[in-house]
């Protein structure tokens, strides 16, 4: 089959590899019908990561299931699913307490965590490729409606929409509070619209890309332009109070300062001055062991 190759930093190729076979009973085989491309692709693609060249990127993947394992229960040949992008078992402990990102079984041991395409997540090649081994089928697959319908919806399933909305969840939003999201990417617009779905108040989110900022504007949120002064200012003199409720990273370690310069730490310090005292931080924004 073809898949998108990893050839060092910058260069990604699109080359002939093996097809992915059932390798365990529990897995099945699905024909990619739509994947993604994240953020945290690109820091591998910039070799801001340990990535190795000939790995195949691709966690937000969904499809339509082409072959199943014998030991697989719930999933049919014909299934349309849509794949979290944190392989799991299912049976472990932290499984079993609902942390699947922490699973405990599908890495090396003292590890805990697995991903499609990603380094540092275990043995599973991504989905930027015609076909995908997904382990422990029942657990991993996603049952979608049949069709075509709401395909481009259905791939935020992956990750955008549930990352955003996990945030929200980590920093604890409640009813009527004020929440601040830095970064106006996919994962924090999602973030301010989960926010908003649990009722909060007013959702700040701070960026200085324009166009990024306009769809802030959409959703019926505030956006904050770092590049007009400092963000936490900004945003303490919109609510007449010392810092909102709830503060949300979806930037992660590639983040600027307002000189354009990278600054790794400048999201998490930039909340801790933005959220009020005894108020919730949820950081999905990735700071990965290594940086070369
Ligand atoms: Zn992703
Ligand atoms: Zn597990």
């Amino acid at each position: 089959m073809k898949a998108v190759v990893y050839k060092g930093p910058y260069e990604v190729a699109v080359e002939e590899v093996d097809d992915p076979k059932i390798q365990d009973p529990t897995d099945v085989i699905v024909r990619i019908t739509s994947t993604a491309i994240c953020g945290s692709d690109l820091h591998m693609y910039e070799g801001r990561t340990d990535a190795e060249p000939g790995i195949t990127f691709g966690h937000e993947n969904m499809g339509i299931v082409e072959e199943v394992g014998s030991g697989v229960t719930t999933v049919k040949k014909g299934d349309r699913v849509v794949m979290p992008f944190n392989v799991a078992c299912g049976f472990c402990d932290n499984c079993r307490a609902g942390k699947t990102g922490f699973c405990l079984t599908v890495n090396e041991p003292g590890t805990a965590g697995g991903a499609y395409g990603y380094v540092g997540m275990g043995p599973y090649p991504g989905g930027q490729a015609e076909m995908l081994r997904v382990p422990f089928a029942d657990y991993n697959c996603v049952q979608l409606p049949k069709g075509e319908e709401h395909e481009q919806d259905f791939a935020m399933l992956a990750d955008i929409f549930p990352t955003g909305y996990h945030a929200t969840e980590l920093a604890g939003v409640q009813v009527g509070e004020t929440v601040a999201v830095y970064g106006a990417g996919p994962v924090g617009l999602m973030a301010a619209y989960s926010a908003q779905l649990k009722g909060a108040s007013r959702v700040f989110v701070v960026d200085n890309v324009e166009h990024r900022l306009d769809l802030v504007k959409d959703l019926g949120a505030e956006p904050i332009n770092f590049d007009n002064g400092d963000a936490a200012q900004q945003i303490h003199d919109a609510v007449q109070a010392y810092g909102v409720d709830r503060g949300i990273d979806a930037v992660g370690y590639q983040a600027t300062e307002p000189s354009g310069e990278e600054q790794p730490a400048v999201v998490l310090n930039q909340l801790v001055d933005t959220v009020r005292h005894t108020g919730g931080l949820g950081i999905v924004g990735l700071y990965v062991p290594s940086d070369p």
